[in-house]
């Protein structure tokens, strides 16, 4: 798979998870000593634990909103587009950091987010 390809089959991951969930935006919502959750003013969407990490990940959750995840599948898009335009900018740097040009941080940082989208990995 080439990185163009990576990039474009992360953008229609997100893009189809984003279309199919419910729509946004979401808002975390605490609901006494019982948890947190996150709503839509007419749907449910999810409940987190009852602590701090619990209203931390409702937070997150609600922030990335499908709404979001259309941007990042946009975003996702236009580096793919980039990389089409100008292929060197996927080459590989010495230690895997990328160069100082703002382009190649660009196009590595989009990489990046595509491959963990792509896998479901994380750091
Ligand atoms: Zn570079």
């Amino acid at each position: 798979m080439t990185p163009a390809d990576e990039l474009r089959t992360a953008a229609e991951k997100i893009r189809i998870l984003a279309t199919t969930a419910t729509d946004g935006p979401w808002h975390q919502s605490g609901i006494g000593d019982q948890g947190w959750t996150v709503d839509t003013p007419h749907a449910f969407v999810a409940e987190t634990e009852d602590s701090e990490k619990g209203r931390a990940d409702a937070d997150w959750i609600a922030a990335m909103h499908p709404g979001v995840g259309d941007k990042i599948s946009g975003l996702l898009e236009a580096a793919a587009g980039f990389v089409d335009d100008y292929p060197d900018l996927t080459r590989p740097h010495i230690d895997d950091e990328p160069c100082s040009d703002h382009a190649c941080h660009i196009v590595h940082a989009s990489l990046a987010v595509a491959r963990a989208i792509n896998t479901g990995s994380q750091p």
